[in-house]
């Protein structure tokens, strides 16, 4: 069967900040469509995991019946890309928590580390990923990561806390780089992660 031109790529969009993620999606080239149940997920060439809360996230995925199914795609390699909360689904481990959740980034996180919602703050990010040299990162009672496993790529920091990560065919932010146009890692997600995955036929 012929592949369209554009890659598919699926947003989580149970809750949060989906739409921005869907925008940029399409700015990269991209066909954006969002997920709610878990028929379409057999054919994605990529999936993203917005920002919002991660508890009401994990429990609509399981109502829903998407939780299993899109773990195991992304554990056989569907390319990945989580914001914030969408990161700590992501995640292996969370400080405190013994939740289900997708486990396929080798991480543990602290949810809510900076504080409340009135300790959100934006700050410059320094990365050598994008061809820029620094983006900003808008930070909304984001996690912070507290150790990364070997297989872990740190890719940019903040105030010495890793913010910006990768693991094979998975990009993760504790920030919100959907929240701020102009930022590539969309672009770089389509383009490295997604269109790679594609030619290599990973599906
Ligand atoms: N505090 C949220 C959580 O723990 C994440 C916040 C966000 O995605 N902006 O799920």
């Amino acid at each position: 069967m012929a592949k369209r031109a554009a890659p598919l790529v699926g947003v989580l969009a149970l809750q949060g900040d989906y739409e921005a993620h869907a925008a940029r999606l399409c700015e990269a080239g991209a066909e954006a469509e969002e997920i709610r149940s878990a028929d379409r997920i057999p054919l994605l060439d990529g999936i993203v995991l917005p920002g919002g809360e991660s508890g009401v996230m994990l429990s609509l995925m399981e109502r829903f019946g998407i939780l299993e199914p899109l773990k195991e795609r992304i554990l056989a390699g569907l390319p990945a890309f989580g914001t914030c909360a969408g990161l700590i689904l992501l995640a292996k481990a969370v400080e405190g928590e013994d939740k289900r959740r997708i486990g396929a980034l080798d991480v543990l996180v602290r949810r809510n580390a900076y504080g409340t919602q009135i300790d959100s703050f934006r700050a410059t990010i320094s990365t050598t990923v994008l061809g820029a040299e620094t983006v900003e990162g808008v930070f909304i009672r984001a996690p912070r990561i507290l150790s990364v496993g070997s297989e872990v790529e740190v890719l940019a920091r903040h105030a010495g806390d890793p913010v910006l990560v990768r693991q094979g065919s998975i990009l993760a932010a504790t920030f919100h780089p959907e929240l701020v146009p102009g930022i590539p890692l969309h672009a770089w997600f389509v383009d490295s992660f997604v269109k790679k995955g594609r030619e290599a036929g990973q599906r």
